[in-house]
């Protein structure tokens, strides 16, 4: 099959590279030329052939976004569940006693992945880092999406039990965590095979208090000899940050550096409450620097920490210590857009100041710096020779209107609604709006079985037996019969 070209004519507004200042730039009226292979060019008419022509006087053409935190496994079927619980005991986290009891039956992951890999690509992601329990048809379906994919099955030697609503306790099967370990491995080494190209695997210790220092060190090893990324979550909850001072008094990044883990190809998630965060009692301010000096990268995703009332300080002050920081959605709604959204409001709150960080750092990160975080220099940016990973966004949709600064405009306002068509490797994934490879309407429908399943099963898990009415009560309660 021969390499058609598309050509974006005329293109009203465009974010193209810089390449010599290394920075996104507007560009007006450009033409954008690409093709499977690559983006051909970004700027004043292309003259070679175009097998395709897209009129661009109503378009502002973006790099697809990277997220690099997410988890496709059961977080679908949460929705509407504990938004507005938590173990107050635990610092109001509703991760330990509640989230936790949901999980996906085989039936159902489909559907949640489906159902994730379509609300990310519709608001502008070209690439994703999934971290879940692999199933079946995890990899084809990751593949089929076309989207760019990082998949990461999680392992771990402890399950975290929750004693009467107030303790955090650990249940450690190291040889039941080995078995994961050693299934992941060979995940990886398959997904990197996949004969797509878009496919790779992520090493990914689940989080770092329910894994040994020896299985932490180990992974790391065996991802660098294979030239993978690592991920794990680190500093996610005050929770974890206790148990680890409990353990060792160590923070997250005092831990990880003291193992010799810390480095360029590590992205922790999440990385809130570090030594200098307000809720930590630490009064020392060295875990930024060591994040920065070690160059690890962290993913921030703010709405589902936010849900719960909790905030990192702050992404502008992360950058500002040279941090390299990506944005993931990590649960639903699994919408980009919004997230940066929330990133941009949470950094100026927690920063207490508007110059806490800009639509325009924002953007970076959401796309230069997660392209970072997975070690890559052709995504995230419309440059010759980039991967042709490109959004195209709508800039009559009235949320757009009036346009004098497109980006705020998509970020501040319209998100996900302006976003028309979406492509990866020259490819469309969403066109018109619409998922092209997945059954993205059909999976919706799945979900509502699939979260009556999950709550019956749910109620059976919590080792209290309570029902979920119990456990977390409906937003409003239903009316009296009259
Ligand atoms: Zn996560």
């Amino acid at each position: 099959m021969t390499d058609t070209t598309t050509v974006i004519r005329n293109a009203a507004w465009v974010v193209a590279w810089e390449e010599t200042t290394s920075q996104h730039v507007y560009r007006r009226d450009a033409d954008v030329a690409f093709s499977a292979s690559g983006i051909l060019h970004v700027g004043e008419r292309y003259e070679g052939r175009a097998d395709h022509e897209i009129p661009g006087a109503s378009l502002l053409v973006i790099p697809g976004l990277v997220n690099v935190h997410c988890h496709s496994g059961d977080e679908p079927i949460a929705k509407g569940l504990f938004e507005d619980t938590g173990t107050a005991a635990l610092w109001g986290n509703a991760l330990y006693e509640y989230s936790a009891l949901v999980d996906s039956d085989a039936d159902a992951k489909v559907a949640c992945q489906t159902i994730m890999l379509g609300d990310l690509m519709r608001s502008g992601v070209t690439t994703l880092l999934d971290i879940a329990s692999p199933h079946d048809k995890w990899l084809d379906l990751a593949a089929e999406s076309g989207l760019r994919a990082y998949l990461a099955p999680g392992f771990r030697e402890a399950e975290w039990r929750v004693v009467d609503s107030h303790r955090l306790d650990f249940e450690w099967n190291k040889a039941k965590g080995r078995e994961r370990y050693a299934e992941a491995l060979a995940f990886v080494d398959r997904a990197r095979a996949h004969p797509s190209g878009r496919i790779d695997g992520v090493v990914a210790p689940s989080q770092i208090e329910t894994c040994s220092e020896t299985l932490i060190q180990e992974a790391v090893g065996e991802a660098r000899q294979r030239g993978m990324r690592i991920t794990i979550h680190a500093a996610q909850t005050m929770a974890e940050h206790e148990e680890l001072l409990r353990r060792s008094g160590e923070t997250a990044p005092a831990l990880l550096e003291r193992l010799g883990v810390l480095g360029p190809d590590l992205i922790l998630g999440h990385s809130i409450f570090l030594d200098h965060h307000s809720w930590t009692r630490q009064r020392t301010m060295d875990d930024l620097g060591r994040l920065a000096v070690s160059g690890t990268s962290v993913a921030h995703c703010p709405v589902t920490f936010a849900r719960s009332g909790m905030i990192l300080e702050s992404l502008g002050a992360y950058r500002r210590a040279g941090v390299n920081v990506g944005i993931g959605t990590d649960s639903y709604p699994f919408n980009m857009l919004e997230e940066m959204r929330e990133a941009v409001i949470c950094s100026r709150i927690s920063g207490r100041s508007v110059f806490d960080l800009d639509t325009a750092g924002i953007f970076s990160a959401a796309t230069i710096g997660g392209a970072k975080a997975l070690g890559r220099t052709d995504i995230g940016r419309l440059a010759p020779c980039a991967k042709a990973d490109l959004v195209l966004v709508d800039l009559a949709h009235p949320a757009m209107q009036p346009v004098h600064d497109p980006l705020r405009n998509l970020l501040h306002c319209a998100a996900e609604r302006a976003i028309r068509d979406v492509f990866v490797d020259g490819r469309a994934v969403v066109k018109d709006r619409q998922v092209v490879h997945l059954d993205y309407t059909g999976a919706g429908r799945e979900l509502q079985d699939a979260q009556k399943r999950a709550i019956r099963q749910a109620e059976k898990n919590d080792t209290r037996g309570r029902s979920l009415e119990s456990l977390a009560p409906r937003s409003l309660r239903f009316a009296a019969r009259v």
